[in-house]
């Protein structure tokens, strides 16, 4: 550890010890390299700054790297940390209208390629970081042959190549993500009916259609006075939180929503809305001068909220990664001088009024979900024990909870519920 951390100067940042971990194995994959290579990092894991770290050791060797990534605002913050930890670099986005040498008013997509393309073109191509992307990184594969990843999200076209996996339940249980506390137990029948709306259960970052979005949010309209008493609802389980995220199936409905919120405690983010406004939104949501943010979908990537503590679902989500991307906004730590200004978060509450916790507990193998459903079927009183080791279950879970100290996992292997198979 004392040998890692002299090997790159860090600055004044102190990189946590599964950092300087998947540093070290990123260096052996590479010092081994087989083939292009990715880690799987949950959201709040500091990919950027991962990402960084190994920037910094490239440009030590004097080795060129390239870092890629589909949003203006992640590139923006892999730029700065590189300028952080003092590696030398140059910034070209065409959505932030920023680039260093060219002229030429070039599309991101097409900028990115002409990168590759020209990456290629030397005897030894550099080194590509791909942030959070798969289809960028299948691309540069294709055009220069040698790849890194960070990503949290797991394609379900690769199977080898993982260096580590840093997930969720990790990062709690490490203290680096506050803990998710699921609904409160009389919001239960608070709920929209939703059952035309069904997630496929594919794996990958999907979302339901504009035009399904659009039948949802009548489907919602029409449901008459819910939306208000929902809001009430939240308005006074959040009286004493920080801030609040809260998803809706279209504008209409962030209205709707909005319309029982104090005046100046909220704003709508939409993809619409304009980038002043846009990052005005935000900034004011991250000074806490708004409580409330409403939104339709376009916020799960690339945002960092510390002062999100709570999670309001008021529309169903098709994917468990998209899911798992929206939650990760409130499980974020606040930033130490929010802290110093006396502000606390000690856990992220989910308050979900749609059955999509529930829907995608059924069909995902995920920490997060089996957590929901547990601490659901808790407060119902619906448990069953296990007839292995008699731990205390809820009725839809499909693996045990338990500890079991001789299975591999160190997990139970009770399994309660077997997947069908398709055959034909
Ligand atoms: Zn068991």
């Amino acid at each position: 550890m004392v040998a890692l951390r002299s090997a790159v100067d860090t600055g004044k940042i102190d990189p946590r010890p599964y950092q300087w971990l998947c540093y070290a194995m990123t260096g052996n994959a590479i010092r081994n390299y087989k083939g292009p290579a990715f880690i799987t990092a949950s959201v709040g894991a500091g990919k950027t700054i991962m990402i960084a770290m190994v920037a910094a050791r490239f440009s030590q060797m004097g080795y060129e790297g390239m870092i890629i990534a589909r949003q203006g605002e992640i590139i923006d913050q892999d730029a700065e940390e590189l300028w952080n930890l003092n590696v030398k670099n140059s910034l070209f986005s065409a959505s932030l209208g920023r680039r260093v040498r060219h002229t030429r008013s070039l599309s991101a997509a097409k900028e990115r390629l002409l990168m590759l393309y020209s990456a290629r073109k030397r005897k030894r191509p550099p080194w590509v970081i791909s942030h959070r992307d798969f289809c960028l990184l299948m691309n540069a594969i294709r055009l220069t042959g040698r790849m890194l990843g960070t990503t949290s999200i797991k394609g379900p076209f690769w199977s080898g190549g993982e260096i580590v996996n840093i997930d969720t339940k990790y990062l709690v249980d490490l203290g680096f993500l506050v803990p998710t506390i699921f609904g409160v137990p009389d919001i239960e029948e608070l709920k929209y009916d939703l059952h035309d709306f069904e997630s496929n259960g594919e794996d990958g970052a999907q979302d339901y259609t504009e035009s399904q979005l659009k039948a949802m949010q009548e489907e919602i309209i029409k449901q008459g006075t819910l939306t208000q008493k929902i809001m009430l609802k939240v308005m006074e389980l959040t009286r004493n939180r920080n801030g609040v995220l809260i998803t809706c199936a279209g504008k209409k409905h962030c209205k709707e929503a909005a319309k029982y919120l104090p005046d100046g405690s909220y704003a709508i983010v939409t993809d619409d809305m304009g980038q002043k406004m846009r990052r005005k939104a935000l900034k004011d949501a991250y000074t806490g001068k708004i409580k409330y943010v409403l939104q339709i979908g376009c916020l799960t990537t690339g945002v960092n909220i510390p002062l999100w503590d709570t999670s309001v679902i008021l529309r169903k989500i098709m994917s468990l990664t998209l899911l798992v991307q929206l939650l990760g906004r409130g499980m974020r730590l606040l930033k130490s001088e929010q802290v110093d200004q006396g502000l606390v978060k000690e856990d992220h509450l989910v308050l979900d009024f749609t059955g999509t916790m529930f829907e995608l507990g059924a069909l995902y193998d995920d920490p997060i979900l089996e957590e929901a459903e547990l601490q659901r079927s808790k407060r119902s009183g619906e448990e069953v024990p296990c007839p292995k080791c008699a731990t205390l279950n809820s009725p839809y879970a499909r693996r045990c909870i338990g500890e079991d100290k001789l299975s591999p996992d160190g997990r139970c292997e009770e399994f309660f519920q077997l997947s069908a198979v398709w055959i034909r």
